[in-house]
């Protein structure tokens, strides 16, 4: 294909009506069908990128390969696609305007006065045709973040309808997302929101090509017959979103309801080749008839939002596909841990995963779950600070170094096991600071994670500041906490196990970000496979 065409994706009603996973399940259709296909996530806010925020706000910060704090929407895209994604594939308010006025700065604008139309404009229809411009694919999705009509939306939708008629009819079109009430008193699917939020995006002069509404209930010919008259669209392009027991059933809800096909023919492409969808069907198959089931503890402080752990949720569900088995994932708030109601709140757990976090809150309550994990021999799972934390434990229960800690909770700690390297020691700025996105680990031979893998070196992302203290290395593998990953390049300290439990696992990274519906994470499926040992020994 020698154009790019551009499929632009908007909400008309609250941002949490999965328009991500409406966009990832279309490119999966448009991908089965054979085109090169991505996603870019474009969001209304000031902060730069999302690493700065608190999980509670937007949910869990996802990162790329090349290092980018993403919003969690390019988890959905990456697990549903199985491509990468990178820094062009989010951009915020924030990154534009930086841009912009770096630019101003530079004297780029030849002074002229700088305004949202045509700079801030100019910049995110730029940003909109980088991944396009690539070549490297035939169709980008471009979901605009936040809800139609909303101040901050303006700049992005305008640049929608500058794009629209730049482009020309069949390059470019906008899908727009909806809502359809239930009225349960009159018994009644109501249209009228929807047509005020198509009024509303015509007001910015951008119509509607195709629209995808939401609902509880089936939609009739009759409802779509008048939303097509009503919001100006083909009677086809009335699709219906009905809530799904997965988010996985999307795509294929979508492809009955012919939104692939609709936005193909309206982008002059062909649909001659049906999508082949084998592979997710049987996924689904094996997510959906489960032989057995485990119970996984999910140890954090950020519990009552289950966006905050989406990726880690998600990669149970493939890996627990793969296993056949259902993961029955109970969150634990860790800040209510402790030694006398443990055995209680662990009672029945067949895995314990220690989650990511950052800050003192709530870290006594992990080490605890660390320490029942290691002495009962529940397989264990630690993702980066939980990774820290058992190491921590490990230092204060098994070698009696009392007050060991991470100098990120305890600057003081006489035992600092988990400590800043040297050159984060002079960094003051939070964002886009840590050491992120893909890293190389060699892996030891004869370790879980060298059997689990299965190669010699393996690259996974990261996101943290603090690290595994080298100085502390022969003492606690003497002890018999050993490190069986390391960067090649500077001799970190990636992986942590111990041998004489039946599987516990330490990462520093974050494998979670990796797992597709395609490649459920080995390390996932080998935790999956040993919790469901330990329930059935039990
Ligand atoms: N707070 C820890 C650090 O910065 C761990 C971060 C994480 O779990 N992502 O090193």
């Amino acid at each position: 294909m020698d154009t790019t065409k551009y499929i632009f994706v908007t909400d008309g009603a609250s941002s949490s009506l999965v328009k991500g996973i409406i966009a990832a399940s279309l490119d999966k259709l448009l991908q089965a069908r054979g085109y090169r296909v991505t996603i870019q996530k474009l969001d209304p806010y000031i902060n730069v990128d999302p690493g700065t925020l608190n999980p509670y706000e937007h949910g869990e910060c996802y990162v790329t390969n090349d290092g980018a704090e993403t919003d969690l929407d390019l988890g959905h895209y990456e697990r549903f696609l199985n491509v990468a994604t990178s820094q062009a594939n989010n951009v915020t308010t924030g990154r534009i305007y930086q841009s912009v006025i770096e630019k101003e700065r530079r004297g780029e604008f030849l002074g002229k006065t700088v305004q949202v139309v045509p700079h801030i404009t100019n910049e995110i229809k730029d940003r909109v045709q980088l991944l396009g411009k690539t070549g490297e694919f035939d169709i980008v999705i471009t979901e605009i973040g936040g809800t139609v009509g909303d101040i901050e939306s303006l700049p992005y939708i305008e640049a929608v309808r500058q794009l629209k008629w730049e482009l020309g009819d069949n390059n470019a079109l906008v899908i727009h997302l909806t809502l359809i009430p239930y009225l349960k008193a009159a018994g009644e699917l109501k249209t009228k929101p929807t047509q005020h939020s198509v009024r509303t995006l015509m007001e910015s002069g951008v119509k509607a090509d195709i629209l995808v509404c939401r609902t509880e209930h089936h939609i009739s010919i009759e409802l779509r017959k008048k939303l097509a008259l009503f919001c100006n669209v083909q009677q086809e392009a009335v699709i219906e979103s009905i809530d799904a027991s997965t988010i996985y059933d999307v795509p294929i809800l979508m492809l009955e309801e012919g939104l692939d096909k609709i936005t193909l023919q309206k982008l002059n492409l062909s649909d001659a080749t049906p999508p082949d969808l084998e592979h997710w069907k049987s996924f689904l198959k094996r997510h959906k008839n489960p032989k057995s089931e485990v119970t996984i503890g999910l140890i954090g402080k950020y519990v009552e939002l289950q966006d905050s752990y989406k990726s880690i949720l998600e990669s149970f569900i493939h890996a627990g596909a793969e296993n056949e088995v259902k993961v029955k994932v109970i969150s634990i708030h860790s800040e209510y841990i402790n030694k006398t109601n443990i055995a209680e709140k662990f009672s029945g757990l067949n895995g314990i995963v220690v989650a990511p976090g950052f800050g003192e809150r709530g870290i006594e309550g992990k080490i605890e779950a660390v320490r029942y994990a290691r002495e009962n021999n529940i397989p264990y799972l630690g993702i980066c600070l939980g990774m820290q934390m058992a190491v921590i434990e490990f230092a204060r229960n098994v070698m009696h170094l009392e007050g060991a800690n991470s100098s990120e909770m305890d600057k003081e700690t006489p035992y600092p096991v988990i400590d800043l390297m040297e050159e984060q020691k002079s960094i003051t700025n939070k964002g886009g600071t840590m050491r992120l996105g893909a890293w190389k680990c060699d892996l030891k031979k004869d370790s879980i994670v060298g059997k689990v893998y299965n190669t010699k070196t393996i690259e996974e992302r990261h996101r943290h500041r603090y690290e595994y203290n080298d100085e502390y290395r022969d003492q606690l593998e003497a002890a018999g906490l050993v490190a069986t990953g390391i960067n090649p390049d500077t001799g970190l300290v990636e992986i942590i196990e111990i041998p004489s439990h039946p599987w516990f696992v330490g990462v520093q990274y974050h494998p979670e970000y990796k797992s597709t519906v395609v490649s459920p994470h080995p390390l996932f499926v080998a935790f999956v496979k040993a919790a469901l040992k330990h329930s059935k020994n039990k």
